[in-house]
């Protein structure tokens, strides 16, 4: 008879997990709060427009092969690579600046504000890239049983790369450029890991090369949602159950395993094994009540940025948006060192915009637009009232207004806010925080919560606050991990 394999939670990493399982032949059954899978690869469909709530690109695509060449198929979904990656408003520049892969355009962009970029950006880039490809399978792509062990496989990485360890990701920038536009431009990835340049090690400028050089990024054709629908289609043709509106709330054990999980309904769930697709460091504080993780720990710990997220349905089309842009303010330093800890909204707020409409009509009626804003601001350990929500949404819709020169206030159609207590209740995300845990050296690797658990032995994680960490191609490598370490412990079926 199949084992029985029961997974909390259907974000990207369940999803990829129970692909994984199901086609070792496990019979899998997920459960999930929400009322639709995905987790925050989510969509949102209002008046006519479309939106992905979440996500809106990815890296390191190879990663969403190897997933379904694992269970041997091609992956379900068409990928369009972005070039330009981007565009960035600077305050200080009425035009926008397009960011290129391509380094000589990318040098014409800034020609008389950086001598030099496309040499200055290689040699930058090699460094990086360098240091990736030295620790990708080594470190990033594998388990590990200890800190031991770890620390063993570090010492493989040559030594060169030690001064990456010691420094910040902006020393880096500006060791390599003048302008401080540049620097901004390099040093911006370091929020796609939820943080800011000042904190983040230099080791990251690894996402510069992974963005400009290894993989880029790419978009999913028909909106980054058509993988969650994708997947679906197949992880239902594999026999795999999902329940919605279904919330573990506690677990039952014996012996060092767990029998069962307990849902808000008050029904039971057995299995042979458990995967939890929720937080990995909250899950052990929330449901396992582990005093290691409970709440004055799991605060002292560093977590990423939370999302203050709008979705507008506009009437008319503003010509000098793309699809996915950037607008900055003017003091970048001191905006970072207060962004996460401050107890007010940012009063001049950095955001990003995406408008898929541009590349895909589908996604808005005939002459219309659809509008993603996502803000990051301080998470509910700081900043716990939101009721100022509509204030901050009206700031950004003001100034977004005045940098693109269209009226969006007056032609706004449709608004939805999600501020963090949304994405905390919606997802299960501690204290609102958008990616989980921050990726310092101490919550890395085996610092990181483990794919294991510390005391029962048919029970894993996998997802985001795990290893190897954030972001939809980490989630799918935590996916292949944790299978990988299931199969080792209780074989196929
Ligand atoms: C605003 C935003 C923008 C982002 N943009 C990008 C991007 O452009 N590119 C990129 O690569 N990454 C991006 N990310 C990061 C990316 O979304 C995440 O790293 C990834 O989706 C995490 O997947 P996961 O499977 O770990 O967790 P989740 O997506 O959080 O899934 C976990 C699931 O478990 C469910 N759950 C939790 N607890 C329980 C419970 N007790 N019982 C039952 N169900 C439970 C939740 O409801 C959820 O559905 C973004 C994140 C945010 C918030």
């Amino acid at each position: 008879m199949s084992k029985k394999a029961l997974i909390i939670g259907s974000g990207l990493g369940g999803l990829s997990t129970a692909l994984r399982l199901s086609d070792k032949g496990y019979k899998v059954t997920i459960l999930e709060k929400h009322t639709t899978p995905g987790g925050r690869l989510n969509r949102l469909e209002m008046d006519g427009f479309t939106f992905d709530v979440g996500p809106s690109f990815m890296s390191m695509t190879y990663e969403l092969d190897e997933l379904f060449a694992s269970v041997g198929m091609k992956s379900p979904v068409e990928l369009e690579e972005l070039e330009p990656l981007y565009q960035v408003f600077f305050r200080q520049h009425e035009r926008p600046f397009r960011i290129f892969k391509d380094l000589k355009l990318l040098e014409k962009e800034f020609a008389g504000i950086e001598p030099n970029l496309a040499e200055k950006a290689e040699k930058y880039l090699q460094r990086a890239g360098q240091f990736w490809h030295d620790t990708e399978d080594k470190v990033v792509k594998t388990n590990f049983d200890n800190k031991l062990e770890y620390i063993l496989k570090l010492t493989r990485v040559p030594l060169k790369h030690l001064p990456y360890l010691f420094r910040t990701m902006w020393t880096e920038v500006e060791k390599t450029f003048d302008s401080e536009e540049v620097k901004v431009i390099f040093s911006l990835v370091a929020f796609f890991l939820g943080s800011t340049p000042f904190q983040t090690p230099a080791i990251y400028s690894l996402l510069n090369y992974t963005e400009m050089r290894h993989n880029g990024y790419w978009k999913v054709k028909g909106g980054m949602y058509r993988l969650v629908v994708e997947m679906m289609k197949i992880l239902e043709a594999k026999g795999v159950e999902i329940k919605y509106q279904t919330e573990v709330t506690g677990v039952r054990n014996s012996n060092g395993s767990v029998v069962s999980v307990v849902d808000n309904h008050g029904n039971t769930w057995d299995a042979d094994i458990f995967i939890s697709n929720s937080d990995a460091a909250a899950f052990r504080g929330g449901i396992l009540k582990r005093p290691a993780f409970r709440e004055e720990k799991l605060d002292k710990m560093h977590w990423t940025l939370a999302p203050f997220t709008f979705y507008l349905g506009v009437k008319g089309n503003i010509p000098v948006l793309e699809h996915h842009n950037y607008f900055l303010g003017d003091n970048f330093r001191g905006y970072a060192d207060t962004i996460f800890t401050s107890e007010i909204a940012p009063q001049k707020p950095y955001y990003y915009v995406n408008v898929s409409s541009k590349s895909d009509p589908s996604c808005a009626p005939e002459g219309c637009e659809n509008i993603f804003v996502l803000c990051p601001v301080p998470d509910l350990r700081y900043k716990k009232d939101w009721s100022d929500r509509e204030e901050l949404a009206d700031n950004i819709i003001s100034d977004l207004s005045e940098r693109t020169g269209f009226d969006i206030r007056s032609n706004i159609i449709c608004k939805k806010i999600m501020d963090p207590v949304d994405w905390q209740n919606a997802f299960n995300l501690y204290k609102g925080s958008g990616l989980g845990l921050a990726h310092d050296m101490d919550q890395v690797g085996a610092f990181r919560p483990k794919n294991k658990d510390e005391e029962f032995n048919n029970l894993y994680y996998v997802g985001a606050s795990t290893t190897p960490g954030t972001g939809l191609p980490m989630v799918i490598i935590s996916s292949r991990l944790v299978t990988e370490r299931i199969l080792e412990d209780h074989g196929t079926v």
